[in-house]
């Protein structure tokens, strides 16, 4: 699903995406200008090696995810707020979804198996 920036408004427009067996779905609301802001929910599942055993391990998803999205290059000053630029003005939702997919894999992971068996290591 590809969104124009231009449709956004101060209505919440409704966005879905999906990624192998994660599901993204929320809202987009024009906040200012060209910053916009995004709040959804990730479900669904992604197949993650755990990072002891490099076993892959089906892992649930239920995260809450929230950012702003900008048109172009973001201007503001605001640095504390997380902010994704826009190319050519499409929101691409898929790929939003994969970079927020690979920031989950990207955290420290360990199956059930592993469990217990990291207390003693820094990650
Ligand atoms: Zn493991």
């Amino acid at each position: 699903m590809k969104i124009a920036f231009k449709k956004l408004g101060s209505q919440p427009l409704h966005f879905e995406a999906n990624s192998d067996k994660a599901f993204f779905s929320g809202d987009l609301i024009l906040k200012k200008g060209n910053l916009a802001q995004l709040n959804g929910t990730i479900t669904g599942s992604i197949s993650i090696p755990c990072d002891i055993c490099a076993e892959e391990v089906e892992k649930s998803l239920n995260e809450e995810v929230s950012f702003y999205l900008s048109d172009g290059i973001y201007e503001g000053t605001d640095e504390e707020l997380d902010v994704v630029e826009i190319d050519r003005s499409m929101i691409d939702m898929e790929e939003l979804l994969n970079a927020e997919i690979e920031l989950i894999k990207s955290d420290y992971f360990c199956c059930e198996n592993c469990e217990g068996t990291s207390l003693d290591r820094e990650f």
